[in-house]
């Protein structure tokens, strides 16, 4: 299957990883839309978090598990986790991933 996140999994295609498991990988986003920006993803192609919620609940559970010990890793007490389901969404890889953003305000209206 011609999917960048399943290459990255597999080492095809480099990323800045930060963790990684039997099960997931957390790596880098390239395009960062906050100082820390990671995705967390299955190492299993699904093709988005409903999907693996769907199939293994304890899978999506340590997706999210693995974003709050990287925030916790990395200091930051507040955080947004995100996952975009669909193209109208913004979903733009279609291999599940959960956005792990922090660093700044995400809060509304600002200040
Ligand atoms: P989404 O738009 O929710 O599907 O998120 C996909 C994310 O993948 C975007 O934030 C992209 O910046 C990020 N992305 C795309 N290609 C790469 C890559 N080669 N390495 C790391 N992140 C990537
Ligand atoms: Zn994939």
């Amino acid at each position: 299957m011609d999917c960048l996140f399943c290459k990255i999994v597999s080492g095809d295609i480099p990323a800045t990883v930060v963790k990684k498991t039997d099960s997931i990988t957390a790596f880098k986003d390239i395009t960062p839309q906050a100082p820390t920006h990671v995705l967390i993803i299955p190492n299993k192609h699904f093709e988005n978090m409903a999907e693996v919620a769907n199939a293994d609940a304890d899978l999506a559970g340590q997706i999210f598990k693995v974003a709050g010990e990287i925030a916790h890793e990395l200091g930051l007490k507040s955080y947004r986790t995100n996952a975009n389901t669909g193209l109208e969404a913004g979903q733009s890889v279609f291999h599940a991933h959960l956005h792990l953003l922090g660093g700044r305000s995400f809060a509304w209206p600002p200040g």
